[in-house]
Formats: structure tokens, C-alpha cells, sequence
């Protein structure tokens, strides 16, 4: 019977072929033909007219990104961390390869070159206006004229990243078809009025969830790190699959999860409607100029002021839970604090390709039982290269934040946050690629990057079980 209507919502929702081990209705599999060979005829945004571009993309023509490679170079990578007189923004960086990539104009780029003159650099995005409007459906237009057509087609799920609407239609889907397994709940709202919705996964009447540990999944804090939210929602598919083979699996047995698939909901839709590369939330700051806190850097432990200014991506807010999701998070664990034992955590970002572990403010600072947080650490990167064959970076967070260098760069995250309050083993993951893409890693990762993280969680969580 599950089974059955698990192959119902597949079709339904959107899963994919091969995700579901059954045959696509033939009809379906043509509809799927016809995009993947649009896909591959993507056309130069610069040959269409403005109603059939997603946003205005002229905000990033002529705008480059380039990896600098800072290994040799102490003043520049301090330049590159903290604020600076070059006008760039920051991108990923490898932290074994010590390299940074850089969002900035090519005349940036040269004057750097010419401060900085042992600096290597390659440029990884020479279009970036192009690479941004790649990263949209590419039946955009029609989609957007006709918006049930999407649903529809919404046998694609998968393909391609999706708009909070259509994520919150499938969503709803899957509480419909799921009833006794899938529960959405609003707990609270955004600055713009949208609803933070959590997706409450638990196989087991258990009104107390008294003997069950949960565990916490979220991704999107981050507005333009698609690949997050759609790991989070292929997760949640993933783990539906998996109660269907092994009904009696202690993973759903013993564990309950709460997954918050777009953490940051105002700056997902904005990075949908106005601008691709968008980090923070859209909340008014101190300075009626500029939008938008850095809700990773909002929680409160270990919080200080940002350096960065109001305007800058990654504005702490003048006070701790100021981000107002934050803030609804904290206190829906702390009324809720009896339902649940929250035991793991999982924060997806991108990119980089790294499992980071507590803590992130300060390295100076040792967490408790560390070498199993290590070990856990090695084991979810092991299971990915196992899945995939992709390589995961271990770290510890601050290294990854460079808190060492500029302290408040590592303060008051999420996973410090969680792990010192909340969770006894938690971690940030940030997922692909390591190569060219960087936030704009194309539609067509988004099951391979799903099923290594998935994989990951499994292993997080049977881990989980052997701790008493
Ligand atoms: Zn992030």
C-alpha cells in the first residue's frame, strides 16, 4: 500500500526515473526529452527580450569571478577576509588549496594584480550574467505565464531548482499523500510575512516522542545556495523511499526529524525575483539604506557585532536573534523543548565541498568530546566519496571561517548555536562542486548532490543510534 502511494506521489511530485526504480508513464519520459534537449540548447540571455528573462540581468554583466590563490600571500589574504579597499564580493574558498573565489569586475581584478603582484589567479565565471540565468528553469517564460503548467510537469521536480511556491505546493502534496507520516507546521513568519514552515517526519504514533531522538535538517539560511534547499526537499523524498523498503528500520523507529528546508524564505524569493546572488534575509537594518541581516551570523552564542557594515552580505544585526528567523527558531525549540529530544543537527550550505564541526566562533576553544565528533565527521565524508566520489574536506568551522584571523567571522552561527544548546552532534555541510560553478551549480546536479547527502544523513543517524 505505501509503496503504492509512494509511486502515486512520485508521479506527482516529481521524482525522477531512476529515483523511484519504476517506469515513467511514456508520455512522461517524452515531456522529459523535450527539456533536457532545451536544457542543452540554452540559449545566450543576451538574445531575448526582458518579459522572457527570470530577472534583470544586466545588474551582472560584465562581472567575472576568479579564484586567488592567497597560499603565499598573508597581506592579501587578510585584505580578502576582512573589509577592503577593492570592491569585490566573496565567494567560496578552498581551505587546503588556500584559494578564494571573487565576484568583482575585470579592472578590480587587475588593480589587484598589480597591488598583489605574486597573487595567481584563473578566472572560473568569465559570463557571469549567462552562468546566473542558467541556473533557472529553462521553460521559465512559460512557466511564468501559465503557472499550473508547472504543476503539470511537476514530474520534473527534480530537474531543475524550483520557486518557494511550487516547494511549498509539493510540500503540501506530500502531507496529503503521507498523513501519518509527514506533518507541516508554521512557526512563525518572516519579516515579509511568509510563513518558516518545518516539516515534521515520524513514522510512530508517539504524541510524547518521549523515547525517540529527533533530528534537525535545514538548509537555505543562505538566499542563493539553491543546492541547500534542494537537498534538504530530495532528503525528505529519500528517507520516504527508504521507510518504504525498511518499514521497521531503526532510523525511523528510534528517530524523529525536523527538516527546514528554506530557513530563509523572504531571501529565497528574492533570489527568484530580483537578484540570483542574494545571501541575506530582507529585514530592515539600522541604516535605511540597506536590507537584510546575515541570519547565520544572528544566533546567539558567542555573538559580537559583525565588522561587516549594514550593507555588507554578512551583517550580524545589532543585537543577537535580531534576524527575525532566528529568532522564531529559537523560541519554537525553546516551547517546544519537551517534544522533542533533539539530538543531531545538520546545517546545509554551499560550496566547497566540506563537513565543518563545532565551533565556528573561535578555535581556541575545544568542544566537547571531540574525537567522536571527528570521527562522525570522517565517517558522513567517507560514505559521500563512497556514494559519489566526490571528495569532503573535514574541519573544524573556524577554520573554514578564518575566525582566527577576524574573530566576529564566526560568530553566531547556527551550528554553534545548536550544537552548544541543542544538539549533541551537530555539523555544517557544505555541498558542491569545488570546481567552476560555485553558487551556480547548474539544475542538473541537484539528485547527485541529493542522493551523497542523503547517504551522509543515513550514516549521521545510524551513528546516532550506537550513542548511548
Ligand atoms: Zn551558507
Amino acid at each position: 500500500m505505501l509503496l503504492h502511494k509512494l509511486w502515486l506521489a512520485g508521479v506527482i511530485l516529481g521524482a525522477s526515473q531512476s529515483a523511484l526504480g519504476l517506469k515513467l508513464p511514456h508520455s512522461l519520459l517524452a515531456l522529459q526529452n523535450v527539456f533536457s534537449l532545451q536544457q542543452a540548447l540554452c540559449p545566450h540571455y543576451s538574445s531575448l527580450s526582458s518579459h522572457e528573462l527570470p530577472i534583470d540581468l544586466g545588474q551582472y554583466s560584465g562581472e567575472i569571478v576568479a579564484r586567488l590563490d592567497y597560499s603565499n600571500d598573508h597581506q592579501l589574504k587578510k585584505a580578502l577576509m576582512g573589509r577592503s579597499i577593492f570592491k569585490f564580493k566573496k565567494w567560496g574558498k578552498n581551505n587546503v588549496l588556500q584559494t578564494m573565489d571573487v565576484q568583482l569586475h575585470p579592472d578590480t581584478l587587475q588593480d589587484m594584480a598589480h597591488q598583489f603582484p605574486n597573487m595567481k589567479y584563473e578566472v572560473i565565471i568569465d559570463d557571469l550574467a549567462q552562468k546566473v540565468y542558467e541556473t533557472y528553469p529553462q521553460h521559465w517564460a512559460s512557466s511564468k505565464l501559465n503557472p499550473t503548467r508547472m504543476n503539470v510537469f511537476s514530474e520534473l521536480f527534480f530537474k531543475e531548482y524550483r520557486p518557494l511556491e511550487t516547494i511549498n505546493a509539493w510540500l503540501n502534496i506530500l502531507q496529503e499523500t503521507f498523513p501519518n507520516q509527514i506533518k507541516l507546521e508554521t512557526i512563525g513568519y518572516t519579516h515579509e510575512n511568509r510563513p518558516l514552515q518545518v516539516v515534521h517526519f515520524s513514522t510512530e504514533a508517539d504524541p510524547d516522542h518521549s523515547d525517540k531522538r529527533t533530528v534537525v535538517i535545514t538548509g537555505g539560511i543562505h538566499a542563493r545556495e539553491w543546492i541547500s534547499v534542494s537537498s534538504v526537499l530530495y532528503s525528505i523524498y529519500e528517507l520516504l523511499q527508504y521507510y518504504s523498503a525498511n518499514p521497521d528500520s531503526s532510523i525511523l523507529s528510534r528517530l524523529d526529524f525536523l527538516f527546514i528546508p528554506v530557513f530563509n524564505p523572504d531571501g529565497y524569493e528574492y533570489t527568484w525575483s530580483s537578484d540570483r546572488l542574494w545571501r541575506k534575509n530582507r529585514q530592515e537594518t539600522v541604516n535605511p539604506n540597506c536590507l537584510g541581516i546575515d541570519i547565520d551570523h544572528s544566533f546567539d552564542f558567542h555573538w559580537t557585532r559583525s565588522s561587516d557594515w549594514e550593507c555588507g552580505e554578512e551583517y550580524s544585526g545589532e543585537k543577537p536573534f535580531e534576524a527575525l528567523e532566528s529568532k522564531v527558531w529559537d523560541e519554537y525549540l525553546n516551547a517546544t523543548n519537551e517534544n522533542h529530544n533533539i539530538y543531531g543537527f545538520i546545517d546545509l550550505h554551499s560550496y566547497s565541498q566540506e563537513v565543518l564541526y563545532p565551533y565556528a566562533y573561535s578555535c581556541a576553544n575545544q568542544p566537547r568530546d571531540e574525537e567522536n565528533l571527528i570521527e562522525l565527521a570522517y565517517g558522513i565524508s567517507k560514505t559521500i566519496r563512497q556514494e559519489s566520489g566526490k571528495n569532503y574536506n573535514v574541519m573544524p568551522a573556524c577554520v573554514d571561517k578564518d575566525a582566527d584571523l577576524i574573530p566576529d567571522l564566526g560568530a553566531g552561527s547556527s551550528l554553534d548555536f545548536m550544537y552548544h544548546n541543542k544538539a549533541y552532534r551537530a555539523y555544517q555541510l557544505k555541498l558542491r562542486d569545488s570546481g567552476s560553478h560555485g553558487f551556480l551549480l547548474p539544475g542538473k546536479y541537484i539528485e547527485p548532490v541529493g542522493k551523497e547527502i542523503f547517504a551522509g544523513i543515513k550514516y549521521f543517524c545510524i551513528f546516532i543510534l550506537g550513542d548511548d
